[in-house]
């Protein structure tokens, strides 16, 4: 064999699976978003422990470099005393680098309430968050629907819609949703108890359920929209999410995914899909797309039984606003 050929043979081999891995690898974009400020979990919290999550839930994210908004419920800032140390845990949103949006003042329902009383709710929602975002020369433009609920009827929901779009807000939907806050409810009192076994277990099956949910949810929107859209993440403030993002972050790092800001989220034309889906229940934009099309979603991952017994257990899925799932 001459010496040519042998150079022939010698780059195809260095270049071809390079050329392959290169052209099989997926670029899939996310946005993450995290709801329920300054905590999910923010009634039965002290600040101190707010403060705490958010320096290290805000860490994680600024050392990697993620583009975060954040969005608040006014009314978890209200407690006796605590006012001024709450409003900095949310202030520390925006030192950090992040985006606040408004999730209403009381994480108040559509589907539960008057239209009227559900709008007045956006508006005192707004206080806090636009103040701290004036300082800083930011427009308060984002809001998300508590509990995903957009409506229970179209005229709702478009009455809604209208109202929010005249406040300067842009509607964030979501496409991917593990229940992080169904996790990070039974999370908070292992860690609470120094229960370390059931913490693991937790994270474990937490990193697992998401896994399986970002895998089914990029197969239903592509089948869709045509193609993968940029997806957007529902995360919740929370201990778990302080504690175990990275490694959540990991999982779709694994997946093909770069992190990107909401805006260039919202930029793919899939958020501009036909969308009529009305309901009791709330939910992703995938099911609210799948359903205007007239096909009802199916192969949905299983949500890990235990997890919704613990929680019955600990009463963590009634009683106070902050405690009931959380979306
Ligand atoms: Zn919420």
């Amino acid at each position: 064999m001459n010496r040519l050929l042998l150079l022939v043979i010698a780059l195809f081999v260095i270049f071809i699976p390079r050329t392959f891995s290169q052209a099989s690898k997926l670029d899939r974009q996310v946005a993450i978003t995290i709801d329920d400020l300054p905590a999910g979990m923010a009634d039965r919290l002290p600040a101190s422990d707010i403060t705490a999550m958010t320096t290290k839930l805000l860490g994680t994210l600024r050392d990697q470099k993620i583009p975060v908004v954040g969005f608040v419920n006014e009314k978890k800032l209200y407690k006796p005393g605590e006012v001024d140390e709450r409003i900095k845990a949310l202030q520390m949103w925006l030192d950090y680098g992040f985006e606040l949006g408004n999730h209403t003042f009381s994480h108040m329902s559509l589907n539960q309430r008057e239209l009227k009383d559900w709008e007045d709710d956006v508006v005192q929602g707004e206080s806090v968050t636009r103040m701290l975002l004036t300082q800083r020369k930011m427009k308060l433009r984002y809001f998300r629907h508590p509990y995903l609920d957009t409506g229970r009827d179209l005229e709702t929901r478009r009455k809604a819609e209208e109202f929010l779009t005249q406040r300067g807000y842009r509607i964030a939907p979501i496409t991917l949703d593990g229940w992080d806050w169904a996790f990070a409810g039974i999370y908070e009192d292992a860690k609470k108890r120094n229960d370390t076994a059931l913490q693991q277990q937790i994270v474990k099956d937490y990193l697992a359920y998401h896994d399986a949910v970002f895998a089914y949810s990029e197969q239903q929107s592509a089948k869709l929209v045509g193609y993968e859209p940029k997806q957007i993440l529902l995360l919740h403030a929370s201990n778990l999410e302080a504690d175990h993002i990275g490694e959540l972050l990991d999982v779709l790092r694994k997946r093909g995914y770069r992190f990107i800001p909401l805006q260039d989220a919202l930029s793919d034309s899939a958020y501009s899909l036909p969308d009529t889906y009305v309901g009791e229940e709330g939910t992703g934009w995938i099911d609210h797309w799948a359903i205007t099309q007239g096909k009802i979603p199916q192969g949905a991952p299983v949500f890990p039984q235990w997890v919704i017994e613990r929680s019955k257990e600990l009463r963590l899925s009634t009683g106070q606003v902050s405690a009931e799932p959380q979306y």
